[in-house]
């Protein structure tokens, strides 16, 4: 067994084929110093965004859920609660295409949903003072924290930190969107959240990441790689870096660095085996950084600011041609400015425009990837909108 330690554990694994895997996590949790869980109560904390297969890269990936299940339990753990919770699918449903539920079964684990609610205390929050989380943190030692690297519309890149947002249960998460609507204080709250689970360690799934359009409308990318970290914080900063983002242009990574580290120096974290150098990422379609959007758009004079959001900011674009009217949308949109027409047997998602907070979990949930993000000055299919 490797005995070097670093901050972030970075090993190549290209597949998901269960011996690979089963190296992978030991070496893994070698490196980051995985703590002694011999009599513990485990939660894991998968990303089930929505009921999609796991060829489509949007949630980890269950045999990588069914690998560490198998390496808790030969740690000796009492007990091992296996949850997550999707914005507005039923957890069973989303958690039974994935495969991931089927993946805890086999492996010992005990599939669990996050419907008991709990105050959750948050110290020295920016935006928080405590916030509703599943009240299984009361009795859980450990939160195993499982990620997967992707592209994400709102918050330009997705991984530990974003991952542990779904400890707050189901359509609760909306409700901090429309609290926090611009990306940089939605961002202080997810740190605010992050930080606040004191034992937590983080496996992160990049063996197939996801560009494009992430969360859940992206393509999936090949990375082949494996990251691990007892610092959500630096591993997001390090992982970020391997597809080719500048975290320091990710405001909610490098707050929680500056966080973590106390200062607003950050140094960089170490890594071992890989440098991040030698991680090949080459035709990874990353996104524009949403942060320093919203900073240039709050430089530009007040009058003049709606005007130019048109030509800065990103917004929902619906395709009609796409759409299956399955209402997903509308559900989960926290600011409800969506409405459905259908007409001539087309089903037509409209908006009103002025009201949107660009959070898009609409394009997030979309089944269909009829929600795609970006500039639409002009809009034409729905020109004529819904006011609430
Ligand atoms: S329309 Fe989409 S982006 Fe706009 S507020 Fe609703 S969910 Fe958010
Ligand atoms: S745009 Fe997507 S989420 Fe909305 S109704 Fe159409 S298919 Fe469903």
């Amino acid at each position: 067994m490797n005995s070097e330690r670093a901050d972030v554990a970075l090993i190549r694994c290209d597949d998901y084929e269960s011996k690979k895997l089963d190296r992978a996590i030991e070496t893994c949790a070698e490196i980051a110093g995985f703590p002694d869980i011999k009599d513990k109560i485990i939660l894991i904390k998968p990303n089930v965004l929505n009921a999609s297969p796991a060829s489509k890269a949007v949630t980890t990936n269950p045999a990588f859920v069914e690998a560490v299940v198998r390496f808790v339990k030969s740690r000796g753990a009492k007990e091992i609660l296996v949850g997550d919770s999707p914005g507005w699918q039923p957890v069973l449903l989303a958690a039974k295409t994935s495969g991931i539920y089927d993946a805890v079964q086999q492996s010992g684990g005990t599939w669990v949903d996050f419907r008991e609610v709990s105050p959750h205390p948050v110290v020295d929050g920016k935006k928080l003072k405590n916030i509703p989380l599943t009240a299984l943190l009361e009795k859980v030692d450990l939160v195993i924290n499982l990620p997967k690297l992707k592209n994400h519309s709102l918050t330009t890149y997705t991984g530990a930190i974003k991952n542990l947002f779904g400890l707050i249960p189901g359509t609760a998460k909306s409700a901090m969107h429309l609290q926090y609507p611009a990306v940089i204080d939605f961002g202080e709250m997810l740190v605010d959240l992050a930080l606040s689970i004191p034992n937590c360690f983080t496996f992160m799934d990049a063996i197939i990441a996801m560009d494009g359009q992430g969360p859940g409308s992206g393509t999936p990318y090949s990375l082949g790689i494996v990251l691990a970290s007892m610092s959500v914080a630096k591993l997001d900063w390090i992982a970020s870096q391997c597809v080719g983002y500048d975290p320091k242009n990710i405001s909610y990574i490098l707050d929680s660095m500056q966080r973590t580290l106390g200062s607003a120096n950050v140094p960089e974290p170490s890594t071992y085996p890989l440098r991040v150098s030698e991680v090949e990422h080459s035709g990874f379609k990353r996104l524009p950084y949403t942060s320093k959007l919203g900073k240039r758009l709050s430089s530009i004079p007040r009058g003049l600011r709606s005007f130019a959001a048109k030509f800065i900011h990103l917004r929902p674009i619906f395709h009609k041609n796409k759409c299956i009217g399955c209402s997903a949308c509308i559900t989960i949109c926290p600011a409800k400015v969506l409405v459905l027409d259908r007409k001539n047997g087309s089903n037509i998602i409209r908006i009103n425009d002025k009201l949107c907070i660009t959070c898009f979990c609409c394009h997030e949930v979309c089944p269909a990837k009829a929600i795609s993000v970006g500039r639409a000055p002009i809009r034409i299919v729905h020109r004529r909108l819904p006011v609430n």
